[in-house]
């Protein structure tokens, strides 16, 4: 089973928080896969000081080039030196009124191009308090991941919207549960889901990553804000390792 800890560095980020992916670069990361997604300007220096931490886009448009202004296709993130993409981010869904079917042609783009593809899921707290957060997940994994998913190249990240940049963690039981159901569904659709990484993400720090990493059919995490610093999110890779 892959373990991945993931940075999703969202909208933070200039050429003065390279050192934090040079500190990284220093650590031995030979049993995880560590990730960092950085704003998409930096993603070319980012690959080229990286070393062994490898680094991703947080998005792609779903079309290999053309007229879209503004957007970053996911060939042109392989040509700066991603291996990664994120799609389907709840800021992504929310922001840009991003679809399942929008997202799983993003995702298809990612693999298209080479990329490994992380793709989000996760209920809004009305969802969850109206009992309706396996029925959300279960509808978003269905529309988002494509046909063509396989465990080498596709992973699942639950990120709750309730729980991002809040401080607020679902518990371990809620986790499981939810874990569990996008395992099973997985494995019900795809010769390799049982080998799919799961990541889990919303509030996750060096303080709570290891409780977190003991829950069944957590692979590993992606990580907002305490990916932003070396210090923080190698805390966290050390609870993964
Ligand atoms: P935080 O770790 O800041 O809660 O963000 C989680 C997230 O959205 C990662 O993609």
């Amino acid at each position: 089973m892959r373990r991945i800890a993931a940075g999703n560095w969202k909208m933070n980020g200039t050429g003065a928080e390279l050192g934090e992916i040079e500190t990284l670069a220093a650590r031995n990361t030979d049993s995880v896969e560590v990730v960092i997604c950085p704003p998409a300007t930096l993603l070319s220096r980012a690959a080229d000081i990286a070393g062994p931490v490898l680094v991703g886009g947080q998005d792609c448009h779903a079309a290999e080039s053309g007229a879209h202004t503004g957007d970053v296709s996911a060939t042109m993130l392989k040509d700066a030196g991603a291996s990664f993409v994120i799609v389907g981010h709840s800021e992504r869904r929310a922001d840009h009124g991003e679809t399942d079917a929008d997202i799983a042609a993003k995702a298809q783009a990612g693999l298209d191009a080479g990329l490994n593809v992380i793709i989000c899921v996760g209920e809004t707290l009305d969802e969850r308090e109206a009992g309706r957060t396996l029925d959300v997940v279960g509808t978003q994994l269905a529309g988002s991941v494509p046909d063509s998913a396989a465990s080498n190249t596709v992973v699942i990240a639950y990120e709750p919207v309730w729980a991002i940049g809040t401080g607020k963690v679902p518990s371990n039981d809620e986790i499981e549960e939810v874990h569990g159901h996008i395992r099973q569904l997985l494995t019900e659709r795809f010769d390799t889901g049982a080998e799919m990484a799961l990541l889990y993400g919303g509030s996750v720090k060096p303080s709570n990553a290891a409780e977190i990493f003991a829950v069944p059919h957590v692979n590993g995490a992606l990580v907002g804000g305490a990916s932003l610093k070396a210090s923080d999110f190698g805390g966290i890779i050390d609870a993964l390792n």
